[in-house]
């Protein structure tokens, strides 16, 4: 669903922030773009074995490709002409800077920024903005792997963003157990229906780290890839929520108590991979979603002292 979200967007949008007085500030334009590229997983100071135990499948000869997809967001004050920078200007820049270079190349020899630093995903968002710069008002590089892979870049020195989109089917059933059906009934609606109803649940989880300058690499995306699937995929897929998962016997299954019991899960576990879990959100149907920054979650919770109270009508 995040996919979809994501690539219903038009080539380029714009949100307008204003200040507390309600006086316009700046504009923030979003611009698409894509390109085909290949790329291969493989430091030569290392051992076949070493390289292969790091990288895996990405260390093929010759490599292997992605369909990249890239939006480029740039802010600024609106001009006379009602723009922040021309856009065919920008849509010029991008081509001319990037994807002219970029579309059908095998990236590691295309510039030499990846031949010093592996092109992963982060790392090519991180060498786009970059190269992007000198030219544009820049506050945002995302790029997408591809639908389930997506890095974010802000111009933080090493510092990126990495989000990985999964899924889960399940049931559950809004209802306090201390209260009525009648009292259930008003407060959560359908969702009190005694044998529960179900969600394909998509689930976008969010990793901030520091780009190690030679992998290219804030953390090792299949030991995150792990994590998710251990911590949550197994036990979540295919359950009732209410009855398979101990901890929603006693706090309802909301979007809201889900997403939060989900961070709480992952937050030790990301830490031990050597990054942070940055933000959690699930989307429980094409309407209703719901996301968990994590620092509004202190590091001592756990999950049996997360708040009980957080409920809505899904
Ligand atoms: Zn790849
Ligand atoms: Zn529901």
């Amino acid at each position: 669903m995040g996919m979809i979200l994501v690539y219903s967007r038009n080539n380029a949008s714009c949100n307008v922030l204003y200040n507390r007085s309600g006086k316009l500030m700046q504009c923030i334009v979003n611009r698409r773009a894509q390109f085909s590229a290949s790329h291969r997983y493989w430091l030569p100071e290392l051992s076949e074995v070493e390289n292969v135990q790091r990288f895996g499948l990405c260390t093929r000869a010759p490599g292997h490709g992605h369909n990249y997809v890239l939006f480029v967001s740039i802010a600024g004050e609106v001009d006379e002409y009602g723009m922040v920078q021309n856009l065919s200007e920008v849509k010029q820049v991008i081509k001319q800077e990037i994807t002219s270079h970029l579309d059908f190349s095998y990236l590691n020899d295309v510039w030499l920024e990846f031949q010093q630093t592996l092109p992963t995903t982060e790392n090519i968002a991180r060498v786009i903005w970059q190269r992007l710069l000198p030219y544009l008002p820049l506050v945002r590089v995302q790029l997408f792997e591809h639908p389930e892979l997506w890095a974010d870049y802000q111009g933080n020195g090493m510092e990126a963003y990495l989000t990985i989109s999964i899924h889960f089917s399940a049931a559950h059933r809004l209802a306090q157990p201390s209260l009525s059906y009648e009292e259930n009934c008003e407060i959560y609606g359908k969702c009190a229906r005694p044998n529960g109803h179900g969600h394909n649940y998509h689930l976008e989880v969010t990793v901030k780290g520091e780009i190690d300058p030679r992998t290219g690499m804030i953390v090792d995306l299949g030991a995150l890839q792990k994590v998710i699937e251990d911590r949550v995929v197994e036990p979540f897929d295919h359950t009732f929520l209410n009855k398979d998962i101990a901890y929603f016997a006693k706090v309802v299954p909301t979007a809201e108590n889900i997403a939060l019991y989900i961070s709480s899960l992952l937050k030790s576990p990301i830490r031990e991979l050597g990054t942070e879990l940055h933000k959690v959100k699930l989307i429980e149907s094409p309407n209703n979603s719901c996301e968990v920054i994590l620092t509004t979650l202190n590091d001592t919770e756990n999950p049996t002292t997360l708040p009980h109270s957080l409920t809505s009508k899904t």
